[in-house]
């Protein structure tokens, strides 16, 4: 592993710390800290409100300002119309001159519109010209920065400061060396010196990455360079801080826009912080690190939209905070591999190989052998691939040709995704958790490297896993394992009360039970929102105003795209449509709970596959609210199979409904009158008949038939239903306007069953034999069933233990928040088996 590219030489002496408070601190805002007028005036308020004696400002371009300058000179160079992009940037920035400095903006506009004069000339001279020379380029791109320290500069100014604004083009002279930007320190020092005679003031706003080279050219520090502006000008100016002002609360532990669980990272080591920057983490500079290494000097990564956070403090010493600190990406890499036998024992290869590369200009960003000698693999980059493949080629052009060595094999399309932190070194089990990670995600990797300062682990992989890669790894690092990418469908009454159950309890969960649930999805029939953040809070309006279409198959991909540890969809909606969808979802490793009996009391067809799919993955697939809402009537019976009994016969009243009306049907009243006071207080159906069929209760006999091991089908239960042949087909509003007509018929089997000291209850039965029936039954006036309350729901198991007196489970067992109860029961059941403390 090339360990970091900021090696370069600064042999002069720290500055003084000083002895009270701090005289001298050097501040950089980058583009995305100046992006308009509130911006800069944010900025200056940001700089007024601070004490220091000498304050040394570096800014870099308004955001996007230094794309669209590359962008004029190329198409100038390429002789497209560059006028209008340039009337638009000239516009942006005489617009925000006028903006931040209102009545005194005429000397910057004019100042403004004399520069972009020039620049029209410029590409005027490249369109004629017609190469973009590298010279050019550069000098338009730089151009940003002038605007920018210009407008915040004269803004300083216009509010009483006592500011001078210091062009890097004439004091800071550098070279372009093999590992970047180096600064000729004693020729700048010599002209800052110069120029601070003339330029006294407090507070100085200084162009961030544009500079001179040895033979006065103007030239850049490369993209992104004005952080290494800030740390260079801090060391010129002696500084005893330099602020990075950014737009994020420090460096993160990985690019929050790829992984966005990511979390800021209180310190850095300079080593982390080279090691983050140089593999690829944008949010600063890998060359900043250069001057502040060699004085000392701590540099703090700050958001310029919450100065009240700390940010990330980089200094000699990072802290403990656990031994990875960040993972970054590097992309566009290609893998090189030299194979044959011929190199096993002969010395020198490696030396070759990496010769062969030096003399071709290509740079090497990670290497890695086998012990065997039988290979050795190096990644570079792919724009340089094929030169690098040449040069090995040439360099072993012999031994190819012998068959010494094999070929010269080049893989395109690689990432090298890094492990960063000075705690890996000398604790195990840090590669170990990350090839884990990447295995899980079922990311292959080509190639490993870890340098022997055991504070950067890289692989190297194929582009299209890298995202994937990175949410993996990083989820594997920085949560906990009991961390749940959770998805709700249906959120109707037992999904919606779920959500509430899930809301209130959510912070407690985390805290004593170590449940990290993060709601990321959440699906109605219609709509569905998908989210990032995964908190609960404020779903139902989130759904309301969500324009997206609902879509199970990108409901599931954004499940999984967190590579969160584990994901689980909850199915509230009572649909035959996502039951399909289960034993896909289990397959795929995906915790499955539901109050929907379509899939338990489905085909048996599916019902096998769901089984078969939860034994290959060992997903989980719950649905204790299915049977008795929150009642533990499943679980029970689970338990008694696990535990070796026997179940024999399974007897219960399963619907809330029908157990309340027989409960109160004692003659006195019409069955009918019953029938539309249970429907006034909510506990039917919207259409009663769906209640009175029995084929409700039949399901739930199928879903426990099949608990205990028996294949059946819905069409094999026997179903008694208590809506008469001439209503079934009526309009629901027909079927209640001729309730009545059920009277005559209960008032007969009601009297009947009293006459024999008997009561009616609506009852399912699995028997011995396996006969299942759901039906209405005379029962003695003593039997357990005689004495419910309300809409209790009841379940009696007669197994092999218990056999004289039947296992009874007994309680309410209908409405959203019991049954919702019994959902989230299952969730923290799922929960334990991974781990939780439940
Ligand atoms: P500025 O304009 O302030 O220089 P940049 O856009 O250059 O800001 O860098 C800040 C951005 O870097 C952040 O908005 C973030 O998207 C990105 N970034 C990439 N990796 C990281 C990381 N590890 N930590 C913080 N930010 C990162
Ligand atoms: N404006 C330059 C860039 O966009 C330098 C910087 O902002 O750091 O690369
Ligand atoms: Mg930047």
């Amino acid at each position: 592993m090339s360990s970091s590219a900021v090696a370069l030489q600064d042999p002069r002496p720290a500055a003084e710390a000083a002895p009270q408070a701090l005289s001298v601190v050097a501040h950089k805002f980058g583009g995305s800290s100046v992006a308009d007028a509130a911006r800069y005036r944010h900025v200056a308020g940001l700089l007024r409100a601070r004490s220091e004696a000498v304050q040394a400002t570096v800014v870099s371009a308004m955001k996007g300002v230094t794309d669209a300058l590359i962008a004029l000179a190329h198409t100038a160079a390429d002789g497209g119309d560059w006028r209008t992009p340039w009337q638009a940037l000239r516009t942006r920035h005489l617009g925000t001159a006028e903006e931040l400095l209102a009545a005194s903006a005429a000397p910057t506009v004019d100042w403004l519109a004399r520069q972009f004069d020039e620049l029209a000339e410029l590409l005027h001279a490249l369109a004629v010209l017609g190469t973009p020379t590298r010279e050019a380029v550069e000098r338009v791109q730089g151009l940003g920065e002038v605007y920018s320290a210009r407008l915040l500069s004269d803004h300083l100014r216009a509010l009483g400061e006592d500011v001078a604004m210091l062009d890097a083009r004439d004091v800071l002279v550098v070279q372009q060396v093999d590992l970047g930007v180096a600064v000729d320190w004693p020729a700048s020092e010599a002209r800052l010196a110069r120029w601070r005679e003339q330029h006294p003031a407090a507070r100085v706003v200084i162009t961030g990455f544009v500079a001179r080279d040895a033979g006065n050219r103007i030239t850049i520090l490369g993209r992104n360079g004005s952080d290494y502006s800030g740390a260079i000008f801090a060391a010129l100016f002696q500084a005893q801080e330099l602020h990075i002002w950014t737009d994020v609360d420090g460096v993160l532990s990985a690019d929050p826009r790829l992984v966005p669980e990511a979390v800021p990272l209180a310190a850095l080591s300079y080593h982390e912080a080279c090691e983050l920057a140089y593999f690829g983490a944008k949010v600063v500079h890998p060359q900043t690190m250069t001057p502040a290494i060699s004085r000392g000097l701590p540099i703090l990564i700050r958001n310029s939209f919450r100065p009240d956070h700390p940010g990330t403090r980089i200094a000699a010493a990072g802290d403990d905070a656990g031994p990875v600190k960040g993972l970054t990406l590097s992309p566009d890499l290609a893998v090189l591999n030299l194979e044959g036998a011929g190199m096993i024992g002969v010395p020198g290869t490696a030396e070759r190989v990496f010769a062969a590369l030096r003399d071709a200009r290509v740079s090497v960003v990670m290497i890695s052998q086998g012990s065997s000698e039988h290979s050795i693999c190096c990644v570079v980059r792919e724009a340089e691939a094929e030169t690098a493949r040449g040069a090995l080629q040439g360099a072993f052009a012999r031994e190819l040709a012998n068959a010494q060595v094999q070929s010269v094999q080049l893989i395109r399309g690689i990432s090298v995704l890094a492990a960063v932190g000075d705690g890996m070194a000398g604790t195990p089990g840090v590669a170990a958790r990350l090839f884990d990670a990447l295995a899980r995600a079922r990311v292959n990797i080509r190639a490993i490297a870890q340098g022997a300062s055991e504070r950067n682990i890289s692989v190297a992989i194929a582009s299209a896993d890298a995202d994937k890669a990175l949410r993996a790894a990083h989820a594997g690092f920085w949560l906990s394992a009991q961390t749940i990418s959770l998805g709700v469908i249906g959120p109707g009454n037992v999904g919606g009360a779920l959500l509430q159950q899930l809301d209130a309890a959510q912070a407690r969960l985390k805290r004593d039970a170590n449940i990290d649930l993060r709601l990321r999805a959440v699906a109605s029939s219609r709509r569905m929102w998908l989210d990032d953040r995964g908190t609960t809070a404020d779903w139902r309006r989130r759904l309301d105003e969500s324009d997206l279409e609902a879509d199970l198959d990108r409901f599931t991909a954004h499940l999984q795209a967190a590579h969160l540890p584990h994901t689980v969809i909850v199915d509230c909606s009572a649909s035959s449509r996502v039951a399909e969808r289960y034993a896909g979802w289990l397959a795929a490793g995906i915790h499955v709970i539901t109050p929907n009996k379509q899939a338990g009391a489905g085909p048996l067809e599916r019902y096998r596959a769901i089984r078969a799919a939860m034994a290959a993955s060992g997903a989980r697939f719950r649905y204790e609210a299915t049977v008795g809402a929150g009642l533990p009537i499943v679980s029970t019976l689970r338990d008694l199979l696990d535990t070796g009994d026997e179940v024999f016969a399974i007897d219960g009243i399963f619907s809330g409904t029908l157990a309340w009306l027989f409960n109160r049907y004692d003659g006195s009243v019409a069955f009918s009158a019953l029938v539309r006071e249970a429907h006034a207080l909510g506990y039917t159906e919207p259409d009663p008949r769906d209640d009175l069929s029995g084929t409700d209760v039949a399901r739930k006999l199928v879903i426990l038939a099949r608990e205990a091991g028996r294949e059946l089908s819905l069409d094999e239960v026997q179903v008694e239903s208590l809506v008469p042949a001439a209503l079934r087909d009526a309009a629901p509003d027909e079927f209640m306007a001729r309730l009545g007509e059920l009277d005559a018929v209960f008032a007969a089997r009601h009297a009947a069953a009293a006459a024999a000291g008997k009561v009616l209850r609506y009852v399912a039965r699995l028997d011995r034999d396996g006969r299942a029936k759901v039906g209405l039954v005379e029962l003695d006036a003593a039997h357990a069933f005689a004495h419910l309350r309300e809409t209790d729901n009841i379940v009696q198991f007669g197994t092999r233990r218990y056999c004289n007196n039947p296992l009874v489970v007994q309680g309410p067992g209908a409405g959203p928040e019991v049954t919702a109860a019994g959902v989230f029961a299952d969730l923290l059941r799922v929960a334990g088996t991974l781990g939780a403390r439940v």
